[in-house]
């Protein structure tokens, strides 16, 4: 059964073509892992799926609901649907942990704020930062601080997250916590699209990886597909430079 289908997405920064005949079909509780070379274009397929950039031809379709991107409320259901978190987490610095995760479904989606608290301090203690609820970001790591952006986009309970290079900015020893709390998502189900440059970890945790270049997706497979029998002369180099 597929949950979400990607088809024909095409992007461009002024007329420079960035994405092109985006295809793809996801099952829910799949996690896509995306690769391939700077510049290939994956946190661009990244942010139009989540609304960021208007693609000028395609759509996608989500749970049997379609979302055609040419409409501002097309872009804003976009955003009700897929949550994206970055590699710079951007915490607003003079609030505490749990006012970052509970700000935009009080502040955005006007809901009530005792509500969305106890939902948050559920969702800072599945990532594991129960003892932090008050803590303000230059009081945490790296890896916490990624973490409460993590939860942050989880209150806003998307049916997809998006993970943009999430351990990319992080010092080595704070990458493990960030990838563990990735690893429990998947575990309960969370339909997961993540950019990661961590080959193992992709290699463990992704169902299928789609490797990118020029704004195409080139090859996709199983892991154990992808990295030991690459089809493409683009693969091969590609897989050669980073395992
Ligand atoms: P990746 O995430 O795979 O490194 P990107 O999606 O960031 O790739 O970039 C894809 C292409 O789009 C690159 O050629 C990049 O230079 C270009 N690009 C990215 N962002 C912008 C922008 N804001 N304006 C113009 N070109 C951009
Ligand atoms: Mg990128």
């Amino acid at each position: 059964m597929t949950f979400l289908t990607v088809q024909g997405l095409a992007a461009r920064y002024g007329t420079i073509d960035v994405l092109s005949g985006i295809d793809l079909s996801i099952a829910r509780g799949e996690i896509l892992a995306l690769i391939g070379p700077s510049g290939s274009g994956k946190s661009t397929l990244l942010r139009t799926l989540v609304g960021l950039i208007r693609p000028h031809a395609g759509h996608v379709v989500l749970d049997e609901e379609r979302i055609d991107y040419g409409s501002k409320a097309s872009l804003k259901r976009a955003r009700d649907r897929f949550a994206i978190v970055f590699q710079q987490y951007n915490l607003f610095q003079n609030m505490t942990a749990l006012r970052n995760v509970t700000i935009a479904p009080t502040i955005v989606k006007g809901r009530a704020r005792g509500d969305v608290e106890t939902e948050a301090r559920d969702l800072l203690a599945k990532v594991g930062l129960s003892a932090k609820v008050g803590a303000y970001p230059d009081e945490l790591s790296g890896g916490q601080q990624q973490r409460v952006a993590i939860a942050r986009a989880l209150a806003l309970k998307p049916d997809v997250l998006l993970l943009d290079e999430v351990t990319s900015a992080l010092d080595p020893e704070l990458v493990t916590e960030v990838l563990d709390t990735i690893r429990a998502l998947g575990r309960e189900g969370m339909t997961m699209i993540i950019v990661s440059h961590e080959m193992g970890f992709v290699r463990e945790v992704a169902s299928r990886v789609a490797f990118m270049d020029q704004g195409k997706i080139v090859e996709i497979g199983k892991p154990d597909r992808i990295f030991d029998a690459p089809e493409t002369e683009r693969l091969k180099d590609f897989t050669a430079k980073i395992l």
